[in-house]
């Protein structure tokens, strides 16, 4: 493994060679030569789709294919490569979840809790969910530290409570949930399920699915330095097998006639038609890049930039922080000036960052504000980011004030 080193690991982003200060990684993350490299080899040499022909590319592509599942369930200490499906990103993988797995075992008057800091890509297919099979989802909502408390999932769950759907980390706050703690919660009820969104956690922070017995947990390339378009489905193996196609097609099944159809095994069974070869396989070289960096450190220095860059705007007249402890992501207003007005000028200096909803309405509206500006720490960040990030507010302060 490389010891961490700031130049060492920017050098492995070209995109850090163009003028614009990357600070909305939490939207996506940039990319290591490793996985560029990957995938213009893949489309330059290789191109096979994978499961279908007989040539050595073919036969070489679906081994890579499936050997990256494996590094998958590696990553997130499955001990079963079958328990990985491949789906677009992790609005897909929660759709999956919602559709294919609970719609046929929700029934009117059962209760999915959903916790008031989620993105909309995991409440809204609850909402979904709920329409249609008449459950009802309960706000379990945001008190100290941004976080919502065990105890107050203690008070709401009960035996007509079948899932409880929570993001690792959240992406506005950063706040982060004890996963041991919730899924001690939710398995005191046999019927109900834990499904976790580890679409901002996964970067930042070790993920154990069995050593938190997790049913179900998503994430999306994209935000672990991977390619675009490309998201992780985890399942236990009890549940996935337990489970009907949810999308029909070429290669999730075994035999089909006009009478029917016998559905694949696991994970194949999910993932009809030609799947993302190339993401895929570029994923995997990711995920080798990955296992060679020093992420502990890298991550280390990531939250301390986060730390500084609020240190720094905490100096400046009317700050609002809504970070929470141990994020490397800073969200925060000024009294006074509108967000998006502050955003535009900020960006006008050359700096990427985000501001508005973050599609998380519900934690904005908790908050009482209309939106908020966000800047989000990667290890390939560094002081002088926020450097050029401080002299742009104070620059947007000075026209707004
Ligand atoms: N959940 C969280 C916490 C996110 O931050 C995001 C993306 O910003 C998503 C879900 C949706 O991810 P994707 O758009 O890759 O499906």
């Amino acid at each position: 493994m490389n010891i961490f080193s700031p130049d060492l690991f920017r050098q492995q982003f070209p995109a850090l060679k163009e003028k614009t200060i990357y600070l909305d990684s939490a939207a996506t993350a940039l990319k290591p030569l490793a996985m560029i490299e990957a995938s213009d080899a893949f489309y330059r040499h290789n191109f096979a789709t994978v499961h279908r022909s007989q040539y050595q590319h073919a036969k070489e592509t679906t081994q890579q294919y499936e050997a990256t599942r494996q590094q998958v369930a590696e990553l997130i200490n499955s001990a079963d490569s079958d328990t990985i499906i491949w789906t677009k990103g992790t609005t897909e993988s929660l759709n999956f979840i919602a559709q294919g797995y609970f719609r046929p075992r929700l029934q009117a008057g059962d209760e999915i809790i959903v916790s008031e800091q989620e993105h909309h890509a995991n409440l809204i297919p609850w909402l979904i969910l709920a329409e249609q099979t008449g459950a009802r989802v309960i706000r379990w909502a945001i008190e100290d530290h941004f976080l919502p408390s065990i105890n107050s999932l203690n008070a709401l769950i009960n035996k007509r409570t079948r899932i409880v759907a929570v993001s690792q980390m959240s992406n506005v706050t950063g706040a982060q949930i004890a996963l041991d703690k919730v899924s001690q919660c939710v398995h005191q009820y046999d019927n109900c399920l834990l499904v976790v969104d580890g679409a901002q956690g996964i970067a930042h922070h070790p993920t154990d699915v069995t050593a938190f017995d997790i049913d179900f947990y998503v994430f999306s390339a994209h935000k672990l330095y991977g390619p675009n378009g490309l998201g992780i489905c985890y399942g236990k193996r009890k549940h996935l097998e337990d489970m009907a196609p949810w999308h029909g097609g070429g290669k999730m099944l075994t035999n089909a006639t006009f009478d029917g159809f016998t559905p694949a095994p696991i994970p194949q069974r999910f993932e009809a038609g030609t799947p993302n070869v190339a993401g895929v396989i570029a994923f995997s070289a990711t995920l080798a890049w990955l296992e060679k960096q020093d992420m502990h450190h890298a991550n280390q220095y990531a939250l301390e930039l986060a730390e500084e860059a609020e240190r720094r705007l905490s100096e400046l007249n009317g700050f609002i922080s809504y970070r929470a402890s141990n994020s490397s992501i800073v969200s925060f207003n000024f009294e006074g000036v509108h967000h998006s007005d502050l955003a535009t000028l900020i960006t006008e200096k050359g700096i990427a960052l985000r501001t508005g909803q973050h599609c998380a309405q519900p934690l904005i509206d908790s908050l009482n504000i209309s939106g908020c500006l966000r800047i989000s720490f990667m290890p390939y960040n560094q002081l002088s980011d926020i450097d050029a990030f401080i002299d742009a507010v104070i620059f947007a302060l000075t026209l707004l004030k």
